[in-house]
This record gives structure tokens, sequence and C-alpha cells, in this order.
């Protein structure tokens, strides 16, 4: 194991992560298939080594800070795309079952490859567009936690993501630096949505220090039938009040 593993072995613990080396050794696949994958098709921007653990792997694991995601049973990864943050938090956390819906199959495919190669078990890999999966009863209303990075804006993601998140369960966003302007725009998607503002965690980076922002929502009750909307309407024409 080299330094920048050990490294990221001691950020990991600083946020309660024992990751073993058995675990090192997956990230360190993951982001070996990543870089190679990457020369043929666009999965990321980043691919400097350190960049892709603190951005992307730390980064993902940053959700485990919500004390309900570290004790999830089940994960919805809504616009997962190279598998962000889903993957790095499987591999921490084996017995988590999730399931990652992106309507791009080639993402889609490198992630099959990803899971075939670290060998994870209980990994649903839907190629699919949010509105349609989440219509569907095995995915409605289901999920403990349902996550999403860099899809869209709140208003309109609310409504891709809410739907497959249970009642008592929580829709975690991870935004950028401050999403406050975002939460006062999604109130009344929130609203339609059964969904609930809780808070919006601030966290930083450990090397670059950029912030980020984890925004909580709790899921209230079951989604309204309306919902979500055709595919395509939810981002075009957000649910803002007065629309
Ligand atoms: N979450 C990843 C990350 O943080 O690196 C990927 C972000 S990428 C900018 C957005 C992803 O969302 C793309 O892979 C895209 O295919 C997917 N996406 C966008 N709209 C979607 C929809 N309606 N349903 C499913 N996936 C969608």
């Amino acid at each position: 194991m080299d330094e920048l593993q050990q490294r990221f072995r001691t950020f990991a613990a600083g946020i309660r992560i024992d990751l073993s080396d058995r675990q090192l050794e997956h990230y360190e696949a993951y982001y070996r298939m990543l870089v190679e994958w990457n020369e043929k098709m666009n999965l990321t921007g980043i691919t400097e080594r350190e960049a892709v653990y603190e951005k992307h792997f730390y980064d993902s694991l940053t959700v485990s800070l919500v004390p309900e995601a570290e004790k999830a049973a089940t994960l919805a990864d809504i616009g997962s795309g190279a598998g962000f943050p889903s993957i790095p938090l499987k591999i921490a956390f084996p017995s988590l079952r999730i399931a990652i819906v992106d309507s791009l199959a080639k993402r889609i495919r490198f992630l099959e490859a990803v899971v075939a190669e670290l060998g994870l078990e209980d990994v649903a890999l839907i190629h699919g567009r949010a509105e349609d999966v989440g219509r569907l009863p095995a995915h409605r209303d289901r999920y403990d936690i349902v996550t999403a990075r860099a899809v869209a804006r709140l208003a309109g993601l609310n409504e891709l993501c809410l739907p497959f998140a249970k009642p008592g369960g929580l829709f975690i966003a991870m935004k950028g630096s401050d999403p406050s302007e975002e939460i006062a725009e999604s109130k009344y998607s929130l609203g339609q949505l059964k969904g609930r503002f809780r808070e919006a965690k601030r966290l930083s980076l450990p090397i670059e220090q950029s912030e980020r922002q984890l925004v909580v929502i709790e899921k209230t009750a079951a989604t309204p039938k309306a919902y979500p909307r055709k595919a395509g309407i939810p981002l075009k024409t957000p649910l803002l009040s007065g629309s």
C-alpha cells in the first residue's frame, strides 16, 4: 500500500470509516478502471489519482455523516454516472444494498464491469430515466436513502429522487457551496413530493478544502400518484410555486 492509500485510510477514519487492506485494493481497482475506461468514453473530468481519491471517493463517503445513512440497508443513487456516490459507499459498507439509475447506457456498462471486477453483490444497475423507474412498484417509496450528486437543481431533482425514498427515509442531495437559494426555490416541490427539509450539513474536502453541503430531506409520506411527471418534464419545467 502506498502513501496516498494510507492518507485516504486516515481521512476515511476521520469520518468514522475503517477501511481494510482489501477495501483499499477495491478503491484502487475502481480508480484504475475509471481511468482506463475514461480513455474510451466520457466518465469523468477528474483523472489525477489524488484528485479521484479526494473528489470522488472521499466526497462520496461523506454521505455517511448523516446518521441514518451509516445505518441504512438500502440506497438508490439517481444519475450516478461513473458510480458516485454509491460505489465508494458500497465498498465501505459491503452489506448495503444499492440500486443505481442512469439514463446513459454506456455508463451502466462501465458499472457492470466494475461490479464484476470487484465482485460486488446486491447492486442493481438500472438503465433508464429516473422519472420512469420511479413509477415502478419495485423502486417506488422503497429506499432508506436516496442520493444524487451533480445531477440538477433541487427543485427539479426532488421530483427525480423523492419518489424512490420510503416514508421515513431520506433524500440526500450532494451540493457544492451554499445551496440556500436552491433550497428556497425547492420549497413548493418539497410540498408536492412529500419532502421536508431537515438541514444542510456543511463540510470541506480534506486536502483542497473546498466546501461541500449535504442537503438532507425527509420523506414524510408515500409519493402522490401524479409524480413523477413524464420523462423530461421535471427538469424542463420544475415544480415552482405558481407554475
Ligand atoms: N453522480 C455522478 C457524479 O457526481 O459524478 C454523475 C453526475 S453526471 C453530471 C449526471 C448523470 O445523471 C449523468 O450520468 C446522466 O446520464 C444522469 N441523468 C441525468 N438525467 C437523468 C434522469 N432523468 N434519469 C436518470 N439519469 C439521469
